[in-house]
């Protein structure tokens, strides 16, 4: 067999521990059944430090939000209020959750895309910030605010900025920048139970050139607003910031090239069912683009935002001093990113078997909904944590596959490559699963509950008494 290509993750300390003590994983899955997810938000503290440092190389104001839909858990967002950020909620049950785990509600802001009656009022009544999409918005938060007697607190979110390469870019969320301008000129102050705070953006894609060009946009919105009267506080680049997965540039590389030579046919598929992952095999060539992640990439966390920032004007200065300088605020919104290095999937096999191609089949007690995000694939290794070592064993390639009644319920579309065959109640553990994979898609189809979220303290050691579930963190 010709090896299969890895994609080694970047892991931390706990999750290495942790995976050598098949026993304790063993207790664990035995108590609160399969799949568990185990969170150590003590590691959010990091990644938001990586903010920190660059926010405050620019001598910048600024707040940063923790966008909670990236992952269910409450602990997170105790976490994220212990280390000073806000919380940045995307439904009324998000956001009344955070009130009612005791976070203030001017630590709270709303970007919900639909914003129900109850949203509003609530968020009106306690004084949260609303990032505001459109004008039905507007006139529904002024009834809102009036009915009440009070001011509403508002931002406005902005797309269609044009890119760092000149073309337009498309988003159906926010007001396009070129209305908002009239929609200042003619309807903005008629709105007077609003109160104008700032402004907001959240761009598709990864791209930093074009991040620094909105912002460089919006400061041009910023001289409009104050013509009328209306002071800036901050602006909001909301996420998207990434995240580094990978350990080796290399893996990537010679994974893609792998992929692309089993489409043309010229070595066996190396993921299942041939998925291409984006990519096709068409009239004697391979088109189309990555629907993937990207797992590796040399710009994460800090490093994007500082290159986000020094994104130069048209006058020549950098975009994070031009900010700075006129002293409005920088605010973000990471989800993902803050989520770094915070958690990991584990699921117990249920059974080994051969399908007609061939491949081998290792079953999960889990299902495809429950390691799943936007991405075609999760494209990094996973452990097998095994009860037996064998001495004599010979590697094998895999395909894990879910509890769907789907043909298409595999867990994961890489064909894993192991030095052992997992026997019945091995443990497979998928790491760094907490930003998105773990909680954005997973359903309860067949009725199966969904995973227990165990957060683990790591000053208690590696004993079952170290984790708790999520769902019994004390409300104030
Ligand atoms: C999704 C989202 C975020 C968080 O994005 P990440 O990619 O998780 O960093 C922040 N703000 C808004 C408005 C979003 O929609």
């Amino acid at each position: 067999m010709n090896k299969l290509p890895s994609l080694t993750p970047i892991t931390s300390q706990w999750m290495k521990q942790i995976k050598d003590d098949f026993h304790l994983l063993n207790d664990l899955v035995a108590n609160y059944g399969s799949p568990i997810n185990l969170i150590n938000p003590s590691l959010m503290k990091d990644n938001y430090q990586s903010y920190q440092e660059v926010l405050e190389s620019f001598g910048l104001k600024y707040q940063v939000f923790f966008a909670r839909k990236a992952n269910k858990c409450q602990a997170y967002v105790l976490k994220a209020h212990q280390e000073g950020m806000g919380i940045d909620t995307a439904s009324l049950e998000e956001y009344i959750q955070c009130l009612e785990l005791g976070l203030p509600a001017n630590q709270l802001i709303i970007t919900a895309a639909i914003k129900n009656e109850n949203l509003l009022r609530r968020a009106v009544k306690e004084g949260s910030l609303i990032i505001i999409d459109n004008e039905d918005e507007c006139a529904q938060i002024q009834r809102i605010a009036k009915d009440q007697n009070k001011k509403a607190l508002v931002a406005f979110r902005l797309s269609g900025f044009q890119s760092a390469n000149g073309e337009k870019l498309y988003s159906r969320f926010g007001f396009d920048i070129s209305d908002f301008i009239r929609f200042v000129d003619d309807s903005l102050l008629r709105y007077d139970s609003l109160e104008y705070r700032g402004l907001h953006f959240h761009l598709d894609g990864y791209s930093m050139d074009d991040r620094g060009a909105a912002l460089e946009s919006c400061l041009a919105v910023v001289d409009v607003l104050e013509a009328k009267g209306l002071k800036t506080e901050f602006i909001d680049i909301g996420g998207g910031l990434l995240t580094q997965y990978l350990e080796n540039e290399q893996e990537w590389e010679v994974f893609w090239s792998q992929l692309t030579r089993a489409l043309q046919g010229e070595i066996p598929p190396i993921t299942f069912g041939n998925n291409g992952l984006g990519l096709r095999f068409e009239h004697d060539q391979v088109v189309g683009k990555r629907q993937t992640y990207p797992f590796w990439n040399t710009c994460a966390k800090g490093k994007f935002l500082q290159n986000i920032l020094s994104y130069q004007t048209s006058k020549g200065e950098r975009i994070g001093d031009a900010i700075s300088k006129r002293g409005i605020e920088l605010r973000l919104e990471p989800g993902r990113s803050l989520l770094d290095q915070t958690g990991m999937t584990v699921a117990k096999v249920a059974f080994r078997k051969k399908d007609s191609r061939g491949d081998w089949l290792i079953g999960l007690e889990m299902n495809m909904s429950q390691l799943m995000s936007g991405s075609a694939d999760f494209l990094l290794d996973p452990w097998v944590v095994y009860r037996e070592k064998q001495s004599d064993s010979k590697s094998v390639g895999v395909y894990f596959t879910g509890a769907y009644c789907l043909e298409r319920d595999v867990i994961l579309k890489r064909k894993i490559e192991l030095h052992q065959l997992p026997e019945v109640g091995d443990m497979v553990v998928f790491p760094n699963t907490a930003g998105y994979m773990m909680h954005f898609f997973e359903s309860s189809a067949h009725l199966f509950p969904l995973a227990s979220n165990l957060i683990y303290d790591e000053s208690k050691g590696l004993q079952q008494d170290a984790f708790v579930e999520d769902d019994s963190l004390a409300h104030k």
